[in-house]
């Protein structure tokens, strides 16, 4: 069954959180305009390619804003998701950055610790975050003064508290957009604009990683179960999303 299908279910108030947020995405384009005319926006979207983030390249490019997109290509992603990089990449107005993690580090720890390390600790498993997308998301934003995420406060507990404009960390600002859609919400516009999306959402997955950290949910089961499923429900986190100031998760 399609996820479309499954999921299109928008709230009473949808009009609403969508005006919203397509004004926090003016404001962050406004705020964080280009030095120059033609120069580098200050300002990019985060873009894992799951649903969340798919509807905000939807809504950054009906808007034209200048705001950048970047990836980040962890060397560990599913067919599905590089098939649907391609897409966004040929279908965006706006160029789209794909950031790589650093080649020899990544040789050196499979060397080491051998490709599945995650399995075997939390320890390895945020090493192998922190290699493949935490040094590269430091410099996707090296030279941004904002970035906008697709977080919603729904997604997990760790979320539930997830601002709509988060100051905590003082380099740079973070938008969250969505914060208070739902889930029904964001299929809602997908099915409404046909936005292109992963085809596993087709398959019972609602939040999208890395392929070994990964898997299918069942009925019932919580939205981010299918990611690092074999560790504890506080540890869920790759480290993207810290909140700086109380070193939470965010
Ligand atoms: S999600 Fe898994 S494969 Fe991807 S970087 Fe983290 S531990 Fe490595």
């Amino acid at each position: 069954m399609k996820a479309t299908e499954l999921h299109a279910r928008p709230s009473a108030d949808f009009a609403g959180r969508l005006a919203h947020t397509q004004a926090l995405l003016r404001q962050a384009a406004r705020d964080y305009a280009p030095v120059l005319p033609g120069g580098p926006p200050l300002v990019s979207l985060a873009c894992s390619l799951g649903a969340e983030d798919m509807v905000l390249a939807h809504l950054i490019e009906a808007q034209r804003l200048d705001i950048g997109i970047f990836v980040l290509d962890t060397g560990r992603l599913h067919r599905e998701t590089l098939d649907l990089l391609h897409r966004l990449k040929a279908g965006s107005r706006t160029p789209l950055e794909v950031f790589h993690p650093q080649h020899e580090a990544v040789v050196a720890f499979v060397q080491r610790e051998g490709a599945d390390a995650m399995y075997r600790s939390i320890e390895q498993r945020l090493a192998c975050c922190r290699l493949r997308k935490l040094e590269p998301l430091e410099r996707a934003l090296a030279d941004k003064r904002a970035w906008i995420t697709g977080l919603r406060r729904e997604q997990s507990g760790a979320r539930a508290e997830v601002p709509f404009i988060d100051s905590s960390d003082s380099r740079r600002l973070k938008f969250n957009p969505l914060a208070d859609w739902s889930w029904g919400d964001v299929w809602h516009y997908i099915e409404q604009h046909q936005v292109p999306y992963n085809a596993l959402h087709d398959q019972f997955y609602p939040s999208i990683g890395c392929e070994p950290c990964t898997r299918a949910i069942s009925l019932g089961e919580d939205f981010r179960a299918g990611r690092w499923w074999w560790e504890e429900e506080a540890a869920k986190e790759c480290g993207l999303h810290v909140n700086k100031t109380e070193g939470t998760t965010a």
